[in-house]
């Protein structure tokens, strides 16, 4: 028989755990949920030398405080199943956040193993962290992992046996300010006198924080009922010679902590940072009751201004290598006898359809690249700040803005992000307005139309989009909320890192590893979508390539009429509409492939669109139906009941804006 070990994957969400998880387990896994929750629970083992160790895939969590249904179960798990080891897994390149989780763990006297992973991201990122002397410090072993490469998984291997055999009880203590340190002399000593096995400090420490399951777990499991009352006293007397909310003193404390500890850690290339007065002095400016806003919406509005002035030139460059491409490529096929169906699948179909999305790169690019240096920049954690207090007052919780700022590179991973979202309410209602931020893979569709009929004003009608995306967002979750979920919202805080020089090449990195799905979007899912238009166009036999009569411009023709009152009852429009709904760049995609690739479309499109019908379909596309990736995530995180209401509101809404757009334009004019 072979000796077990257990042990848990406890990190950050996004950390890399999964990787980890798939590196140590192979093909060895268990998916299944949590009891009583439909949060996935994946389990796995692997054998090494004469173990065999099992590995649980904890929840994505920031700490361990029990605010979110993710962090309650990752700590129920630690407090119930005691795992011999915790590895906790600490994305690198962002330091200073993922230490907290390292600090609560080691507080809870779990016994560890820090996973610097992402080793990769932190190099180009310029952070050199000296693991020797972490391990030193903290006295716990440290390994470092690349864990999409699969590299450092036998160190951590090893290690993991190491640890088990070594089994260590660890000294770890973070020195809390004096009063907090006084009070919990006197709150250990009245758990030491009630038999509690669990760490006794961190009990205390939790107790203090005013943690609700853990005073209900002293209650029910050691029988001292009367432990609020011995607590309470404290916390007061603490607040009130301090003059702080108590929370904020031990999360203070434990940043502290962190800062030290990793100014020993990060040799001295770590010049990028901006000092803490420094940061201040512009915070000062940034986040200025008055002054926030207007610049995030200065910053913003420049930044579309930049896409599209920088951008336009190099898409046309694109533009002309595709249809420079088509004909040639039409010729080759010509001269080789190829059937006038080929030559029309390839140059229509392929070449037109892909290149009408992949022309909108060099913007794409442009726009991920000022999104990854406002990202590193610190900018970006300013903007979801500066919103905090705009969305209070309109109800909605300020942490549910970070999950909207995702929402601008895709929606997909943005939904995932309200998971760190304490209340299951504010959760659902950000998951629900979400789609209507305008994720990436609508720009191609406002730079076609614009570069047609907005010529001019290009940036500024873009921006408008997105504008509107925001504003409606903002109301529709005013609405749900008055309807479903009437409630007050807890304050919250928010924690602003300092500002930094941003690195080219880190930006660089980040700009293209969003770039790349972009990329393998169009090269499949668009590809597939692109090539079934085509057929659905040439068919059936004989008929007239994307002719009404096809079999495209039959379903066309049935969706058609219900834009009429919008201005864009064209069936060709349609279409587009309907094709989107597999993922948004397909609209511009299926307007190439049944125009006639993107060189023509510029010069078809006014036939078919005024500005402000084109307007109008702009809109539409931004608001009707998420694509099919988001539904399935919204559905997987939510249930049918909310998935059905986001498809129904934002279809009906997206064609009440576009016909409201189309004829209130036309009483204006
Ligand atoms: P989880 O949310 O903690 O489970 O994280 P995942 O394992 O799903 O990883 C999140 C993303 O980071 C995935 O796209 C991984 O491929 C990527 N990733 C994981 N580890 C590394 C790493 O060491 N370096 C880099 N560059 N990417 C990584
Ligand atoms: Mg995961």
């Amino acid at each position: 028989m072979k000796k077990e070990i257990k042990i848990a994957l406890a990190g950050n969400p996004n950390s890399g755990k999964t990787s980890i998880f798939n590196n140590l387990t192979g093909s060895h896994q268990h998916v299944g949920n949590w009891p009583g929750v439909t949060v996935e629970k994946k389990e796995g083992y692997f054998f090494y030398n004469e173990y065999k160790i099992s590995v649980v895939d904890l929840p994505g969590i920031y700490s361990l405080s029990a605010s979110t249904i993710d962090e309650k179960i990752a700590r129920d798990f630690l407090l119930d199943e005691k795992p011999d080891i915790v590895v906790c897994i600490v994305d690198s390149s962002n330091l200073e956040r993922n230490f907290y989780l390292v600090t609560q763990l080691l507080e809870m006297k779990q016994n560890l193993i820090i996973d610097l992973n992402m080793i990769d991201i932190a190099e180009a990122k310029g952070l050199k962290i000296d693991e020797n002397k972490l391990s030193l410090m903290l006295n716990f072993p440290v390994v470092k992992t690349i864990a999409n490469k699969n590299k450092g998984t036998d160190i951590l291997k090893k290690a993991i046996i190491t640890a088990y055999q070594n089994k260590k009880i660890s000294d770890f203590k973070i020195k809390y300010n004096k009063k907090i340190e006084e009070a919990l002399k006197r709150v250990i000593p009245l758990l030491e006198e009630n038999n509690v096995k669990e760490d006794k400090r961190w009990l205390a420490l939790k107790l203090l924080e005013g943690d609700q399951h853990i005073i209900h777990r002293i209650k029910e499991k050691y029988k001292i009922h009367n432990i609020e009352d011995k607590i309470l006293p404290e916390v007061t007397k603490i607040e009130k010679e301090t003059g702080e909310d108590i929370i904020t003193l031990i999360v203070d404390n434990r940043y502290g902590y962190i800062k030290g500890m990793l100014n020993e850690i990060l040799q001295k290339s770590f010049k990028r940072k901006i000092s803490w007065e420094v940061s201040d002095q512009i915070d000062r400016i940034i986040i200025n009751r008055f002054l926030g806003i207007p610049i995030f919406l200065l910053i913003m509005y420049a930044t579309f201004q930049l896409v599209f002035t920088v951008g336009g030139p190099v898409a046309d460059l694109i533009d002309t290598f595709f249809s420079w491409l088509g004909t040639a490529t039409g010729e080759i096929l010509k001269n080789a006898g190829a059937s006038d169906m080929l030559i029309s699948f390839f140059v229509d179909g392929v070449i037109g359809g892909v290149g009408s999305v992949l022309v909108f790169l060099p913007n794409i690019l442009l726009l991920f690249l000022v999104i990854s240096f406002l990202e590193d920049t610190g900018y970006m954690a300013r903007a979801a700040f500066v919103m905090d207090k705009l969305m209070h007052t309109l109800g909605l919780h300020g942490k549910s803005f970070i999950p909207m700022i995702l929402g601008f590179g895709c929606n997909v991973p943005a939904i995932m992000a309200t998971r760190t979202l304490e209340s299951e309410k504010d959760r659902i209602l950000t998951i629900l307005v979400n789609p209507l931020i305008s994720c990436s893979a609508r720009l191609p569709i406002y730079v076609l139309f614009t570069s047609v009929f907005f010529t001019k004003h290009q940036g500024l009608v873009v921006f408008s989009l997105y504008l509107l995306g925001i504003v409606l967002a903002i109301v529709v979750a005013r609405i749900f909320k008055n309807i479903f979920f009437k409630e007050e919202v807890a304050p919250l805080i928010m924690e602003l890192p300092p500002y930094r020089i941003p690195q080219f090449k880190s930006v660089l990195i980040q700009m293209w590893l969003r770039a790349k799905v972009f990329l393998i979007k169009a090269g499949t899912i668009i590809f597939v979508t692109v090539v079934l238009i085509w057929f659905l166009g040439s068919l059936p036999p004989g008929v007239e390539y994307a002719s009404e009569k096809s079999i495209i411009g039959k379903i066309g023709k049935i969706f058609a009429p219900i834009f009429k009152p919008a201005g864009f009852g064209l069936w060709q429009a349609a279409v587009a509409l309907v094709f989107g709904i597999l993922a948004k760049e397909v609209v511009v995609g299926t307007l190439g492939t049944l125009f006639g690739g993107e060189e023509g479309l510029s010069q078809i499109l006014p036939h078919y669109f005024t500005p402000l019908s084109a307007y109008g379909f702009m809109v539409m596309s931004l608001i009707y139906i998420p694509c099919i990736a988001t539904i399935a995530v919204i559905k997987r995180e939510t249930n049918w009941k909310w998935t059905l209401l986001a498809i129904g509101y934002s279809l009906i809404l997206g064609w009440i804006m576009a016909v409201l757009i189309y004829q209130i334009g036309n009483i204006l004019n």
